[in-house]
């Protein structure tokens, strides 16, 4: 499983970055940034709450490497 941020969407609002660290962030424009997208399996419930988190569903959780 891997985290893809659709980037056009973001709002900058940070909450995932605040609830998953591990994977996200702001740029310098505010927007989210995945600093590493694969997800270990004992990662994947804070992933989840991170993606949830999002008010514009700009997180998705993806198959594969
Ligand atoms: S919660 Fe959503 S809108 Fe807010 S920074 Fe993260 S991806 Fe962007």
């Amino acid at each position: 499983m891997r985290i893809e941020a659709k980037r056009h969407l973001c709002q900058s609002y940070g909450n995932c970055v605040a609830i998953d660290p591990e994977h996200l962030d702001l740029d310098d424009e505010g927007l989210v940034v995945v600093t590493r997208d694969s997800v270990a399996d004992g990662e994947l419930a804070a992933v989840q709450a991170g993606i949830r988190s999002c008010p514009v569903n700009a997180l998705v959780l993806v198959e594969g490497e």
